[in-house]
């Protein structure tokens, strides 16, 4: 889900859970001011720059790939998930 810092937000988007400009960011920790990527998790909610997600996204998928294998399984189902084993 996308929405926006306070300062951004129109009346409408408020109603998405705009969040204060200022709220760090989950990835870089720098200030979120604008267009933010937002999740909600059990216990913990993330608010990152569109960028960041990018950036934390094929980290996430890196990890999931080492995963695959280490263990020799095929978690994403893609023809390269086997190859190459370490
Ligand atoms: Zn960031």
């Amino acid at each position: 889900m996308i929405t926006q810092t306070t300062e951004q937000a129109t009346a409408s988007e408020n109603t998405r859970r705009a969040i204060p400009a200022g709220t760090p960011c989950f990835y870089c920790h720098q200030r979120l001011q604008g267009t933010v990527v937002m999740w909600w998790g059990e216990g913990a909610d993330l608010y990152l720059h569109p960028e960041c997600t990018v950036e934390l996204s094929i980290r996430l998928l890196r990890d999931v790939h080492e995963i695959e294998r280490e263990n020799q399984t095929n978690i994403t189902g893609g023809p390269s998930s086997l190859l190459n084993p370490r």
